[in-house]
């Protein structure tokens, strides 16, 4: 008998490899106009993102104000003159093609398959997302994926791990576990929704903020020995 027999996992950060899908996806949308992108633009265009992305989690803007402006506001402040709504579009469809997994993702999965029922938690646009995890080989491994669009509010929201809960047969909150990359989204929402949360932390980053994870690993081999007996 394994401790945790629900595992709820993030994917972006987590078990996709986020940051070279978007880079890929970022270069080959510019590289389709022509459109010049350096280093420069490349951070620019991430401090936006993040920006818009944190007022979304922080219930200050709508999800699609996200999407109309992070080119539109990118492109006015280097001088592109194309529509961002219509580059967005285009860079969510070379996104969606972005099948990236963090070193280690598919064989824990396939470990974790055979003892636990895996499930998706993630936030994001729900087309994309799934597509991305259909495309990175994961998806014969997990049971269901939840995504914040469809559960009406992102993580760490109670709403989001409610919608969860509710679609897991058989749900019990003392046999699941959460595994994440944010101490805010994965850690915080999953202690205020009562269930036991596991930090991944690959860069070594300072926990703050009080939040205390249940446990925190470097490296995703390490759940085994903390999921399995
Ligand atoms: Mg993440």
């Amino acid at each position: 008998m394994t401790r945790y027999e629900i595992i709820l996992f993030d994917a972006d950060g987590t078990l996709l490899d986020f940051v070279q899908t978007e880079k890929v996806a970022l270069q080959k949308t510019f590289a389709e106009h022509d459109f010049l992108l350096t280093p420069e633009i490349e951070e620019r265009y991430g401090i936006i993102n993040k920006q818009l992305w944190n007022d979304f989690e922080n219930g200050l803007i709508a999800k699609e104000e996200i999407t109309n402006q992070r080119f539109t506001r990118l492109f006015a402040e280097i001088d592109i003159d194309y529509d961002g709504r219509l580059f967005n579009d285009e860079y969510l469809n070379n996104l969606a093609c972005g099948y990236f997994t963090i070193p280690g993702a598919k064989e824990i999965c396939a470990v974790l398959s055979k003892h636990c029922r895996l499930y998706f938690a993630t936030n994001g646009i729900a087309s994309t997302q799934f597509q991305r995890i259909e495309g990175s080989g994961l998806a014969s491994y997990f049971q269901a994926t939840f995504v914040s669009e469809n559960a009406g509010e992102p993580k760490p929201s109670p709403v989001f791990f409610d919608y969860c809960f509710s679609q897991i047969p058989d749900f019990d909150r003392t046999k699941a576990l959460i595994i994440g990359d944010s101490l805010y989204s994965d850690i915080k929402g999953g202690q205020q929704a009562g269930i036991a949360t596991c930090w991944f932390n690959p860069t070594n980053l300072e926990a703050k903020n009080n939040i205390k994870p249940d446990y925190i690993i470097h490296d995703l081999t390490e759940l085994e020995n903390i999921i399995l007996p």
